[in-house]
């Protein structure tokens, strides 16, 4: 029996109008992609990759130019205002800087119960109930919601911004960047506190990070992002002892591995990023590619399967076996 996708995506674009000037730029360009409940979809690419837009079009915090979503079998591309909030409740979204997502005026008590009271759930007494439950579920005790944002560490305003984002119980988190913020020792205690809170409640999260260590230790499934398009996509184990894309083999070998299956050769990227708004031509990642040939600057390659249809890359020259 297939199990239906919790979110799809179907060729979503974004173009956003450059200030002053009739050109747009196309900060996600023809993305499709599907996870299952319970999955974890890391999001990976360098800044300006896009991944950050993507995450906030999932929950249609802003508009699609083009391109459908689907949440739970409802087509949330397609809903009006009144509907789509009550979607909300069921998508809630984890940003990187817990200070400035945190109402500085408020207490932790109100910042965790105001998703309740936004969507009306339970009476007083319940929403007070549930916002003691959910405060000692991120590991914080009762004492810390009469007190203020500025009270607390990074890694505890974290805790309090994920408690926020699951007292409606929604199904599916969007984490953008959670964790880059923080200490090291910090990030993998919230890393594993979410890795916990996916198994207790059941949760998906589509997790966003420019840290493939990070991905590696949360993400079921890896879509590795650059100029707005995915240009690889497949398990995290496929992605990081089979990678085939030159760009996610450069991103794997900045990242110190324990496991020596994973070890790579450093292969160092020249130059930054292109700007959206001028694409190089054929595909994007040519100037940057140390193996590009002359096919690479003409031809835009097309994310295909390869090796089977979990792993998807978009480079003329994959294989699927090893092109170093
Ligand atoms: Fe490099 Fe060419 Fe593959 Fe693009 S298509 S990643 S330039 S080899």
């Amino acid at each position: 029996m297939s199990t239906q996708p919790l979110l799809t995506l179907k060729d979503i674009s974004k173009k956003f109008q450059i200030k002053g000037s009739k050109n747009s730029i196309r900060a996600v360009d023809g993305v499709s992609l599907s996870i299952n409940p319970g999955e974890t979809l890391g999001i990976v690419g360098e800044s300006g990759s896009g991944k950050s837009t993507l995450g906030r079009l999932a929950l249609r915090l802003i508009e699609p130019t083009t391109g459908e979503i689907e949440f739970d079998g409802k087509k949330i591309s397609a809903l009006g205002s009144t509907e789509l909030r009550h979607a909300r409740r069921e998508m809630q979204m984890i940003f990187q800087d817990p200070f400035a997502s945190l109402d500085p005026r408020m207490n932790v008590e109100s910042i965790i119960r105001e998703p309740l009271d936004i969507h009306n759930i339970g009476t007083k007494s319940e929403r007070s109930e549930l916002v003691r439950k959910t405060i000692t579920q991120v590991g914080m005790t009762e004492d810390a919601l009469t007190r203020f944002p500025h009270e607390f560490s990074g890694g505890q305003r974290q805790r309090i911004s994920i408690a926020r984002a699951i007292i409606t119980r929604p199904k599916l988190i969007v984490a953008d960047e959670p964790v880059s913020a923080l200490d090291a020792s910090i990030q993998s205690q919230i890393l594993n506190l979410l890795l916990e809170l996916r198994r207790e409640l059941n949760l998906t999260y589509v997790f966003i990070s420019h840290d493939l260590s990070v991905i590696e230790h949360i993400a079921d499934k890896v879509a590795v992002m650059y100029l707005g398009k995915i240009v690889e996509f497949a398990s995290v184990e496929e992605i990081f002892s089979n990678p085939q894309h030159p760009y996610t083999k450069a991103l794997i070998s900045a990242v110190p591995q324990i496991n020596p299956e994973h070890r790579t050769d450093r292969v160092v990227l020249t130059g930054d990023i292109p700007s959206p708004s001028s694409q190089p031509s054929g595909c994007h990642f040519h100037p940057r590619c140390p193996i590009a040939q002359q096919q690479c600057t003409d031809v835009e390659p097309v994310l295909r399967n390869i090796n089977s249809v979990t792993h998807q890359v978009s480079c003329h020259l994959a294989t699927g076996g090893d092109l170093r």
